[in-house]
């Protein structure tokens, strides 16, 4: 069982409360072979939501509000979920705040991109968990 992240498989959990269907994944699903979350809607944020962007180690809505607690919340309910299912692989969304893996936006909302790893990506990889993106699937 690998994670996957929710908007992937056709979850309407994205922040403009669309999903990002991906056939290829939604195919892996359907042979029960993944496990879909979405952290930041488990972290209590609601669908639609204002964009986010991490800013060093904080997260902020496109208006200033610090969300970092709340992509803290949803990233501790998926690590739960993580040892619970024994999971060792995840895919998950490329550029997320939450779900990106190797490149993520810098923080000013215009497109840029930089190195780095979403809250929960992060947090993976630090427990040693394999995090790809679907553009690698
Ligand atoms: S947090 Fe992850 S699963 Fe949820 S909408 Fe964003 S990219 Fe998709």
């Amino acid at each position: 069982m690998k994670l996957v992240s929710g908007c992937l498989i056709g979850v309407k959990c994205s922040y403009n409360g669309k999903a990002r269907p991906n056939k290829k994944l939604i195919e892996m699903f359907k042979m029960g072979e993944l496990l879909p979350v979405c952290p930041e809607m488990l972290g209590g944020l609601p669908s639609p939501r204002e964009p986010n962007e991490q800013k060093g180690k904080k997260v902020f809505t496109k208006s200033g509000r610090d969300v970092t607690k709340e992509f803290a919340k949803g990233a501790k309910e998926v690590m739960a979920l993580v040892k619970k299912y024994n999971i060792k692989e995840a895919i998950l969304k490329a550029r997320s705040p939450s779900c990106g893996s190797g490149k993520v936006y810098d923080g000013t909302f215009s497109g840029k991109l930089i190195d780095g790893d979403g809250v929960l990506a992060s947090i993976l990889k630090r427990k040693g968990i394999k995090v790809i993106t679907e553009e690698e699937v």
